[in-house]
Order: structure tokens, then sequence, then C-alpha cells
């Protein structure tokens, strides 16, 4: 580590950034690992990670490397020439997925942009004019015009209409709805889900992952693109690699970003089967796309990820987690859920001011997302120790919130 220190940010007021988020009133100087700390030196248990982003823990020592030292050396160049980084990112990229051709985006939703474009051109190609895609109500795919528009939330849609035509909304989980929508929509060349709903309320489809597999049926059937948003799901944090290695289906087109960078921005949209071919030269494209710098981060998560048995950590200790609080919360009316170390705890009120309490009375960071829903997503590679901790901090302000 370097001898700088960090003398404290004097902040202007009024500020002059967009109010486009609601802040809580703290800010962190410092991370480690699974800790968090403020310029007082308090800690703070980070079971949040930055949303799924920092799923190696804060100032991973091996990341901060890679980075320092690309960084040091070269960090982009541009697509106009080849980038051994990002051949070796997508090398492992492709191992861990079964994916064939990889884009790397810069976020979330623009790997979903990627995705969206992919089933327009693969429509397109069948001379399809208008290709509708289906999307699920409660879903969450990002902030941009196309992916705002296959949000299944108003609040994320409503002041940006005309909103990008396209998209057909069904029930998450309800496959009769899909069937219905493919007799009345001869147009449809996609179906687009998240495999867990993240932002909507850490929703699994009622029948589990089985849903995945009879989407996947369903696109066969009528020669559609199955496509994942995993950009929560993936790179580990369900317990398996990507969310739809729980069950034998690989979807057409993939899209991962959040925990694939563990802080640095960086995605991905990717294909295999009929998905791939659809983008030739000329149809897409980032100034950005895959720079060495960002390149090599990924290369570096996936690989640590790989050596320190991470996925494993995350279905072990997330069904350790998962099982503790069903018990100890048995007698409260709370459903808890989740796969691997993507965890919802709901409780039967609004629960927001929960994020307040567990920071300031626990020195815990966690959500609250769909108004009720507690969102845990703590560090892949969390201990026996601190899942401990975590849980019976849960437990007792669950319990005194619902008294
Ligand atoms: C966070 C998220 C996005 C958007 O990603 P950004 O990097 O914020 O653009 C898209 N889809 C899902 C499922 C997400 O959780």
């Amino acid at each position: 580590m370097n001898n700088i220190t960090l003398a404290p940010i004097q902040v202007d007021q009024p500020s002059h950034l967009m109010p486009v988020f609601g802040r809580q009133p703290i800010s962190f100087v410092r991370g480690r690992g699974s800790y968090l700390y403020t310029a007082d030196g308090t800690e703070y248990f980070d079971a949040l990670t930055g949303i799924a982003v920092c799923g190696l823990g804060h100032a991973h020592p091996v990341i901060a490397d890679a980075i320092a030292d690309q960084a040091a050396t070269l960090i982009h160049t541009s697509n106009l020439f080849e980038v051994p980084w990002q051949t070796a990112a997508a090398q492992k990229l492709a191992e861990v997925s079964g994916m064939e051709e990889i884009f790397f985006s810069n976020s979330g939703a623009e790997a979903n942009e990627g995705a969206i474009k992919i089933a327009r051109k693969f429509g397109c190609m069948q001379g399809i004019a208008r290709p509708k895609i289906i999307v699920a109500d409660r879903s969450f795919h990002g902030r941009t015009m196309a992916t705002l528009a296959a949000t299944g939330n108003k609040k994320v849609q409503e002041g940006f209409g005309p909103l990008v035509e396209g998209f057909i909304r069904v029930p998450f989980g309800d496959l009769d709805a899909i069937k219905e929508a493919a007799v009345h929509h001869p147009d449809i060349v996609a179906v687009f889900v998240e495999p867990i709903q993240g932002e909507g309320g850490v929703n699994t489809a009622p029948q589990g992952f089985s849903y995945l597999e009879e989407i996947r049926q369903l696109c066969n059937q009528h020669q559609w693109l199955m496509m994942l948003d995993e950009v929560q799901t993936g790179n580990g944090r369900t317990g398996q690699y990507f969310a739809y290695q729980h069950t034998q289906i690989v979807p057409d087109v993939l899209t991962t970003a959040k925990g694939l960078g563990n802080g640095f921005p960086i995605g991905a949209v990717m294909t295999q089967g009929r998905g791939v071919g659809v983008l030739t030269a000329g149809n897409h494209g980032s100034t950005y796309s895959g720079s060495a710098l960002g390149s090599r981060v990924v290369y570096t998560v996936i690989d640590l990820i790989q050596k320190e048995n991470l996925v494993e950590n995350a279905a072990h200790m997330g069904a350790y987690i998962v099982e503790q609080l069903k018990q100890q919360l048995a007698d409260q009316h709370v459903i808890v859920r989740g796969f691997g170390l993507m965890i919802g705890i709901e409780l039967p009120k609004a629960c927001a001011q929960l994020v307040d309490i567990a920071r300031d009375e626990h020195q815990l960071i966690i959500n609250v997302t769909a108004g009720s829903v507690i969102r845990l997503l703590p560090v892949l590679n969390i201990t026996q120790t601190q899942a401990d901790h975590l849980v019976d901090t849960l437990v007792k302000m669950i319990k005194s919130f619902l008294a």
C-alpha cells in the first residue's frame, strides 16, 4: 500500500450532484473484506457489498494489485487493435458459463441493451418487422431507454415516455401467460427474465428453477431466443457460477455485470446456440468495451472465484444462513427465500427504516427492496463466524421490529 494519507474531503453545500439517489447520511472511507470504515474508524459489517458487486470483498489485495499493475502498464488501446486480456477474460467467462461469443459492456444496463439488440436483429433476420420480447412483471433490467421499458416497474418508467416498444409483459413464473402471448403475437422473438428477481424483492418463481427449464422448452418449440439477465444472480452469487446452472439448460443469450468486476464497472452479453452470429461487424460497439484494465480485472475475479472455491462457499453458507433464519424466525410472520448468498426476508409490513436501524444500532449494512423485503448480498467468502453474527443481529432486529 502507499503512504498517502487521506485528508477528509470538504463537501460544498449545496451539492452539485443531480439528486437522483436517495442517499443515507454516511460515507465510508475505507473497506477490507466484509467490513467498511467511516473516517472516525467505526467498523460496519457489509451485507450488501455495493449491491452484489464486491463479492470478493472490499479492497481485495489480489484485485488491487492487478488493477495497479495494469494501470501502470496499459489501460486502454480501443478495439481497433487486438486486446489480449480481453481474449483471455472472454475465455474464462466462456469456461464458467458454457457460452460461446462474448461482448464486454460497461454496466448491466448496457449488457441488457446488447441482449435486446440481439433479439431485434434475430427478428429482422427472419423478416419480422416489429419483433417482440416477453418480459416479466416486477423485473429490473436497468435505466437506459430500452432497459427501463423492459423493466416491470412503473416508477422506473414514469416521466420517460414514449417508451421503447416491443415488450410483452407477463407475470413472473407464469408459463401459461407466455403460451397465451404466443397465440396472439406471431412476432415474438425472445423471452427475457431474471432467474431470481433482485430489485423486485428476491423473487424466486413459484416452481423454482424448473421455470427456466420450461421457458427453455417453449423457446425451443417456437424458435425464440431464451435470454437471461444474470446481472445480479451471476458470478457465484446464488451458489452456482450462473443461476441457470442450478438446471441442465443453457440460455441463448446471457447478460451479467455487478460481481463480474468486483467494483470495476464492467458487464458482458454472451451468446450460444441460436444467439451466435447474430451481431456482426459494425452492429455493436463501445469505446471502453473490454479495455485491457477492465478485462484483466474480470480475468482476475473469475480466477479468484475458481481458486478460492467461492461458488461452493456461497452455496454452503447461503443454505446455512437461510436455514438459521427460518429456524430462528419460525414464530415470526416472515418468509425467507433465496439461493446461495442472494437472500430475501419478506416481512409482513413495510420495513424501510430497518436499513437505518441496522446501520445506526448494529453497524450492519443491509438493503430493503420492494418495500418489505430485507435483501442480503454479503461477500461470497463469508465465514461461519460472520454468518452467525449476521443471523444473530438480524433475528434480534426483526423480532424487536415486529414485536
Ligand atoms: C443492477 C441490475 C441491472 C442494471 O445494472 P447497471 O450496472 O446498474 O446498469 C440490470 N439487471 C439486473 C437484474 C440488475 O440487478
